[in-house]
């Protein structure tokens, strides 16, 4: 049987208004003001904590100062919602309970507000446990995940800094409420996005010998390009390259050459070499084939949003194992669980301290999981027990680590 503290399971009423209010007011792009006020209210005049707002796109941060000295643990909750239109589907829970969201082309379908539910309620239960432990518990209330690197403005106002150990978790509906999964090493992908845009010599489609045909050009890279996943890369790399985006020419003018076009897509692996191979070899495919077309077909590729592998720390991770074994059974762990060509910005804070992402899981014990809703999807209904874990989780591992005992 999994075990849940008493503190947490008398909780729950707190944690379900916490994540409803959030659900019913996401905040999408790389800052989430309303949010953060709402969360530092909730922290406002207590004594031995510590609050840091200092821009809106590096988020808060809430200090629980403990009784002596000792290391500063972080745990992370990203807050950012997608820009999706939630369900009208009246099984769905915050149709049914009300709270689904304020907004049209607003929703929290990647599940954090869940994740920041489980902060605020962690932060405000570990807090009554401060005068036994030594150290900080530093919460980190993350803006932007969603494409915005939120973690990397966390990183760069130094609120890493003096962390020994950084935590995060991610709802996770392949897994079933009451499941744990965790993983050494790379668990989540890198990802970059490109666009590359091709110029040249426009002209009329029934001379096109005197234009530098850029929509050809175009639709020859994109086929090559795939070509990097099976003879450049080895087939035991894992890897995936797609295009998302494209567009030239006019609808209206179907006769006319355009002068320009452009695609864009991204790719994802869980090695920096490989990255760094496709990377290399989508710039010589591109050009290569632009020049195979014409000579004044010109090239210009632009990469953005760039997120690194999420790579956890194995000291981290044997202990995270240890801890969760105290309170979810083997068959509910999962050590070496699937790694996901997802991407997440928590990459940037493993880089800068040890520490580990795991997943809970939000499927209804009842639901068949082979049928249960992805994430990014506009009918996600996680079950909202899964909080209890998500806490549970965060709290032994500050009572783990902060316990005089070092990792
Ligand atoms: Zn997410």
């Amino acid at each position: 049987m999994n075990k849940i503290d008493k503190d947490i399971v008398d909780y729950f009423e707190n944690i379900k208004m916490y994540r409803r209010h959030i659900h019913a007011n996401p905040e999408v792009g790389p800052e989430q003001p309303d949010t953060v006020k709402y969360v530092k209210e909730q922290f406002l005049n207590l004594e031995d904590i510590v609050i840091t707002h200092k821009e809106e796109k590096a988020g808060l941060v809430i200090d629980i100062l403990c009784a002596s000295n000792g290391p500063t643990i972080a745990f992370r909750a990203d807050m950012d919602a997608l820009n999706l239109s939630e369900t009208k589907s009246p099984n769905h829970l915050a149709n049914k309970e009300k709270f689904c969201s304020l907004f049209e082309n607003k929703m929290h379908a990647c599940g954090h507000d869940l994740h920041t539910a489980i902060l605020i309620s962690f932060g405000k239960i570990i807090y009554n446990y401060r005068n036994k432990l030594r150290g900080k518990i530093r919460l980190l209330f993350q803006p932007g995940e969603e494409g915005y690197a939120g973690a990397k403005q966390m990183v760069e106002a130094k609120y890493l800094k003096e962390v020994q150990n950084v935590f995060a978790l991610h709802c996770w509906p392949n897994l079933e409420v009451g499941q744990i999964g965790l993983k050494k090493g790379a668990f989540f992908a890198s990802v970059d996005h490109f666009l590359v845009k091709v110029s040249g010599i426009g002209g009329h489609g029934a001379s096109p010998e005197k234009a530098s045909d850029q929509i050809l050009a175009v639709s020859s890279m994109i086929s090559n390009l795939q070509s990097i996943l099976s003879r450049k890369i080895s087939g035991l790399d894992q890897r995936v390259l797609s295009i998302g985006y494209i567009n030239a020419g006019n609808k209206k003018s179907k006769g006319v050459l355009p002068s320009s076009a452009e695609f864009g897509g991204t790719f994802r692996t869980f090695d920096t070499n490989v990255q760094k191979k496709i990377k290399e070899e989508l710039e010589i495919i591109c050009k290569n084939t632009a020049k195979m077309i014409h000579n004044d077909c010109k090239v210009d590729i632009e990469y953005t949003n760039s997120y690194p592998q999420t790579i956890n720390d194995n000291t981290s991770v044997l202990k995270l194992e240890e801890i969760f074994s105290d309170f979810i059974d083997d068959e509910n762990l999962f050590l070496n669980y699937i790694p996901t060509l997802g991407a997440e910005d928590f990459s940037f804070m493993l880089k800068e301290v040890p520490g580990a992402l795991f997943l809970i899981g939000t499927n209804s014990t009842n639901h068949n999981i082979n049928k249960s809703v992805f994430l990014h999807n506009p009918t996600f209904d996680p079950d909202e027990k899964s909080m209890l874990f998500g806490i549970q989780s965060f709290k032994s591992i500050a009572l783990s680590l902060l316990n005089n005992k070092i990792i």
